[in-house]
């Protein structure tokens, strides 16, 4: 039987389930495909179109030097160029692996093609599907921890007779420190566009389709060669301090001690395991710091992993869920940047020049923003997609409408992530040059984090009170006037509109 695969964007490696269906290069067809009309689902950032596109063009040049027949598309859809490849190359058996999307499934469900479709189970994850269904049968609560000490177990990391290295699962509370004094940042590892790269970048600025964020450079690594020096870098270089002062956030410091590998392994460039037995393997070899790779392996193993399970866990209608009803419109900074509140500020344009934002940028100001202004779970949602390198559905769903917005009333959260200018003031330096004043609660130059934090309170005082955590914080309002909550009410509403 003639057998043709087609990888996707975000599948590019040897091992993926498709190609290892293949014994021989010869035996099969195989295409990719650059969609226009996929692409116009949501603005995406330029940056990410260049990074995708060229990836797939590297990694369908790594396969013909395999051996392998490869057909590469750039047209409008999905359909049109499947079909003719199926009858010019009499394919009679497609292999796909699963995409990790949801609505990806559901476009290769609606082809019509003169041949059948095998979808394969997706393997660049280290929890499939069933085995994090088995897992969450019959518990209470899902949580995280629980989940990541079960991986723990089960793939033996960090591990030592059956108990955790250094006696604890989580040194989180060391993990903490805000940035203070001068810090001695590494550099990322960036690297110059090559040939193929530049041809990708001339072909996304001449798009008639509208996209987010500036190419002034493109520095991002296109291959599985840049991938594992940005790993080798990473575990060399960041990661025996990548813990002390993991949710810093300093002015200038785009990347602090962060690995910067969330682009690389979400296509497959990199793989989880091999990440996490590196930096094993480094802390072993080297001495490192465990609050550091714990720290990080928590992230790779615990929540990602989690993240990608709760996804395909939960029923279809999560991504519209919205427990607060939240309807407030994006603000239009979101796309530009311009706004008088520094914090926000300085994290948007590096988003619109790089793509990329750290974890507590993303979570703490400006999904906190959105949580706290009332603006609409979806519409953040679909801002966060369009405007990161590393964004996918899967990873989506679960980080802005779970855990960023509580949209899902605490399915994966225990509380929701607010917090007024305090927290922002004390893990970053952002404050010191802001139009704002930290301190101030209202009148005019009070900072919106803020009076939208005690209205936010307020607003929802009936849901939140039933949060255990939050009984604590709800007693401070209780210590403010009915005038002063209503004056913090119509602050919060005029800088809305
Ligand atoms: C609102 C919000 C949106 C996010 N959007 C994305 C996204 O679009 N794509 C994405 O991959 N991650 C997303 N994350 C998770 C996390 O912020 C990024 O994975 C991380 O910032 C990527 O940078 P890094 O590789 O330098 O991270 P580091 O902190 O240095 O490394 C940790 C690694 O762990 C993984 N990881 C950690 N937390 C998560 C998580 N919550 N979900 C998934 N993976 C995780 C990533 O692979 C990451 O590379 C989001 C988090 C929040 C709160
Ligand atoms: S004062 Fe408020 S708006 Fe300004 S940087 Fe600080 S938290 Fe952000």
């Amino acid at each position: 039987m003639k057998t043709g695969i087609w990888i996707l964007g975000d599948q590019l490696h040897l091992k993926q389930a498709a190609l290892q269906t293949c014994n021989n290069p010869s035996d099969v067809e195989i295409i990719l495909i650059e969609s226009y009309s996929h692409i116009k689902q949501l603005r995406y950032h330029k940056q990410k179109l260049v990074f995708i596109w060229s990836s797939m063009r590297h990694f369908a040049e790594e396969l013909r030097q395999q051996g392998y027949s490869v057909t590469y598309e750039i047209t409008e859809d999905f359909q049109h160029p499947l079909e003719s490849w199926v009858k010019e190359n009499q394919i009679e058996q497609l292999q796909i692996m699963s995409p990790n999307d949801k609505p990806f499934l559901n476009t290769i469900e609606n082809l019509k093609l003169p041949c059948d479709i095998n979808l394969l189970p997706n393997n660049q994850f280290l929890w499939s599907s069933e085995e994090f269904s088995q897992w969450a049968e019959n518990r209470k609560r899902l949580l995280m921890e629980d989940f990541y000490r079960e991986g723990r177990k089960r793939l033996d990391i960090l591990m030592e007779s059956n108990k955790p290295i250094g006696g604890k699962w989580n040194f989180d509370k060391e993990n903490r420190k805000p940035p203070k004094g001068t810090l001695n940042t590494p550099e990322p590892l960036w690297f110059e566009p090559d040939n193929i790269t530049q041809e990708v970048i001339q072909q996304v600025n001449s798009l008639d389709i509208p996209t987010y964020g500036e190419i002034k450079e493109f520095r991002w690594g296109v291959n599985r060669t840049n991938a594992l020096e940005v790993l080798k870098y990473f575990i060399d270089i960041r990661l025996p301090d990548f813990g002390s002062y993991q949710d810093a956030m300093v002015t200038g410091e785009e990347t602090m001690w962060h690995a910067m590998l969330s682009p690389y392994i979400n296509i497959g460039l990199l793989q989880p395991l091999e990440i996490i037995q590196a930096a094993e393997a480094a802390y072993h070899e080297n001495q490192l710091a465990l609050n550091s790779v714990e720290g990080f392996i928590r992230q790779v193993l615990g929540w990602r992993e989690y993240m990608h399970g709760i996804y395909h866990h939960v029923d279809a209608d999560y991504p519209q869920q919205n427990w607060f009803e939240h309807n407030k419109p994006l603000p239009e900074f979101f796309w530009t940047g311009e706004t008088k509140m520094n914090c926000l500020h300085q994290i948007l344009t590096t988003v619109m020049d790089t793509g990329y934002a750290h974890h507590i940028q993303r979570l703490m100001v400006l999904n906190n923003f959105g949580l706290i202004a009332g603006i609409s779970p979806q519409e953040l949602e679909n801002w966060f997609h369009s405007a990161f390198i590393d964004a996918y559905d899967w990873v989506m769903q679960t980080n802005v409408i779970g855990m960023g917005q509580y949209a899902d009333g605490g399915l994966l959260a225990s509380k929701p992530y607010a917090a007024s200018a305090n927290y922002i003031n004390k893990m970053s330096d952002y404050c010191k040059n802001c139009f704002y004043k930290n301190s101030k609660r209202i009148g005019e130059e009070a900072c919106p984090f803020n009076f939208l934090y005690w209205d936010f309170l307020n607003r929802h005082r009936d849901k939140l009170k039933f949060q255990g955590r939050m009984n604590f914080i709800l007693r401070n309002l209780d210590k403010m006037s009915p005038e002063e909550l209503e004056t913090i009410h119509q602050q919060a509403e005029e800088i809305i509109e």
